[in-house]
This record gives C-alpha cells, structure tokens and sequence, in this order.
C-alpha cells in the first residue's frame, strides 16, 4: 500500500500504452478486414405507429472477426472518422444496403432504407457523384432511400454541408436527422436545411414517463410536425412507450420492443410474417 500513487502511475502509463497499441492494432485489422469481407449489414425495422406495419429498415453495420467475434460499431466508426477509413468503409456500407434493397425490391419487399453516412464521408471527394451514380446504375428510385446524419454535421463548413444536403434532397432522397436533441448546435439548421424525418434519441424515449421527459418528446414531435417532418422515436424497448407514442401521434418508432437489428435473412422472414 506504501508505493500507491507509484504504482498507480505505472498502471496508467500501461494502461495508455496498451490503448495506443490496441488503437494502432484496430486500424490494421479493420482494413484487412474489408479485404476479408468480414463486415456485414444488420437491419432494424421502422414501424408504422398507426398500422403497426414495418415501413423501412435502418442498414447498422457489424464486424464479424473471426478471431474476436462481433464488434460493435460504436468501438471501430469513431476510430474509422478519425484515420480516413470512414471513406472506403462507408462506400462499402452504400454499395450493400443498394445490393440488398434492389435484392428486396426484385422480391416484393419493397421498403425503404435508412443508411448512416458521417459527416466526414458526406463531405468527402465525389460524395453525391459517386452516389447518385450507385442508385442510376441500380435503377433505385431516390425516394426509398433514407440518409441520416447527425448533428455533428453542422457544427463546420456550414456552406458545403448545406450545398450537399440540398442536392441530396433535390435528387429525391430522404434526409434523416439522427440521435436528435443530443448535439450542441442551434435549432436554427432546422430551418436552413432540407430535413424530412427527425430521429428522437433514446435517451428522451427512456426519460417519457417523468414530467419533465414527456414535455420533452411532446414537444419534439409537435415541432418536427410542423415542420413537416415526419418524427421517429428511437430505442422503444416497451409496450407502454408505444402506446403514449401513439396517443401523441408519433409517426415511426424503433427500438428492442420490436425487434433488435437482424441479418438480411431473419429480417426478410420477419417482415414477411408481419405482412399477412
Ligand atoms: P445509431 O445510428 O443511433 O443506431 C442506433 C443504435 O441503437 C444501434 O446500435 C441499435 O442497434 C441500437 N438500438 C436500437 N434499438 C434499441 C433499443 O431498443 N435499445 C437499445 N439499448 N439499443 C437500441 P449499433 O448497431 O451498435 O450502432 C451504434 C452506432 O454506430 C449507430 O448509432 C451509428 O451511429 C453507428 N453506425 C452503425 N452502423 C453504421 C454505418 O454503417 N455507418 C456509420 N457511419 N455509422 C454507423
Ligand atoms: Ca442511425
Ligand atoms: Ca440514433
Ligand atoms: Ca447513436
């Protein structure tokens, strides 16, 4: 107990140097891991509150390593931001949930697809070319599908982002903004920017049940409604937050209480079941 602090320092200097190595190790892996083809597409289905029909799906992405399992997005996406590989990455992400949306559309599932693209690939070389090229090349109408951002996205280069965004939504494409009410930028981008659906975060959908939390979502979904968004409650994990969605007049929710993020073919199955 006498080398406390001591020891403690130690501990810190390897504890850090172990996470420089593990992020130094990350970086590899997650390239290698792209040439291996070990990330997938998980979907999670969007409910229709009033029909209680699935409307859509959200692409989430998943590695699978064969020696560590599934990762997380949340431990690789913010490493990828930060080295470039969110680029390469991202592009993967397009190129899939396409392939897979076409694959649904030739089959009768015709729903709309939600695709998380950050702010530093949209604002990338080429982003709208390369992208209004993947979906005239698929024959996609524009209309199925759903970008969404966050935030973030606005806290720089508001002229360019702004600029993207409007050709992005002249072209027919849906632009969601994501974890909404979490950010630190002002209301004003509301209106400066072609939104069409505004995500609740999770974190005001756990919080509907106090006093407080409920003027919160209330409040949110009469903006965004005005608006003219369309508003899409996040992370609904009871039957209870739908039913108060619903009397409030939400119009989407995700969450656990209907069904997590699911490969392709369990999704498809799902969505096939609910449709009869
Ligand atoms: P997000 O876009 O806010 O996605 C929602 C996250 O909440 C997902 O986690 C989803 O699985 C999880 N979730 C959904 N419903 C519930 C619920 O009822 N309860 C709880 N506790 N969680 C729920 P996931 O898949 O781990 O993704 C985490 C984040 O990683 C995403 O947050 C998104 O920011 C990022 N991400 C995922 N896929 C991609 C991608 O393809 N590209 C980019 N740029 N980011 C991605
Ligand atoms: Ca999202
Ligand atoms: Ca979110
Ligand atoms: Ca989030």
């Amino acid at each position: 107990a006498k080398n406390r602090g001591r020891g403690r320092y130690h501990f810190f200097t390897e504890e850090l140097n172990k996470r420089v190595q593990d992020s130094i190790s990350l970086d590899k892996n997650m390239r290698k891991a792209l040439e291996n083809d070990e990330y997938q597409l998980h979907y999670q289905p969007k409910i229709d509150i009033k029909s209680g029909t699935i409307v859509g799906a959200e692409a989430l992405i998943r590695w699978v390593s064969p020696t560590q399992g599934s990762i997380a997005p949340d431990v690789f996406i913010s490493l990828a931001e930060e080295n470039g590989f969110i680029n390469e990455l991202g592009w993967w992400v397009l190129q899939d949930a396409i392939r897979q949306h076409t694959l649904w559309k030739n089959k009768g599932i015709d729903i709309s697809i939600s695709i998380n693209v950050s702010a530093k690939q949209l604002l990338g070389d080429n982003f709208i070319d390369q992208f209004k090229k993947l979906l005239d090349d698929n024959e996609v109408d524009p209309g199925k599908i759903d970008i969404e951002i966050t935030e973030y996205l606005f806290l720089q280069h508001s002229e360019e982002n702004s600029k993207i965004l409007h050709e992005l939504h002249d072209y027919g494409v849906k632009i969601s903004l994501d974890d909404f009410g979490t950010g630190y930028s002002s209301l004003s981008y509301l209106k400066r920017f072609p939104i069409d659906n505004l995500k609740i975060d999770k974190a005001f959908i756990d919080d509907y049940d106090s006093k407080r939390g409920s003027i919160f979502v209330d409040t949110i979904v009469k903006m965004g409604q005005t608006l003219n968004m369309k508003v899409i409650a996040e992370g609904v994990e009871h039957k209870e937050q739908v039913e108060y969605l619903s009397k409030i007049g939400c119009d989407q929710y995700q969450g656990y209480y209907f069904s997590r993020a699911l490969n392709a073919d369990d999704f498809e199955t799902l969505f096939l079941e609910q449709s009869h």
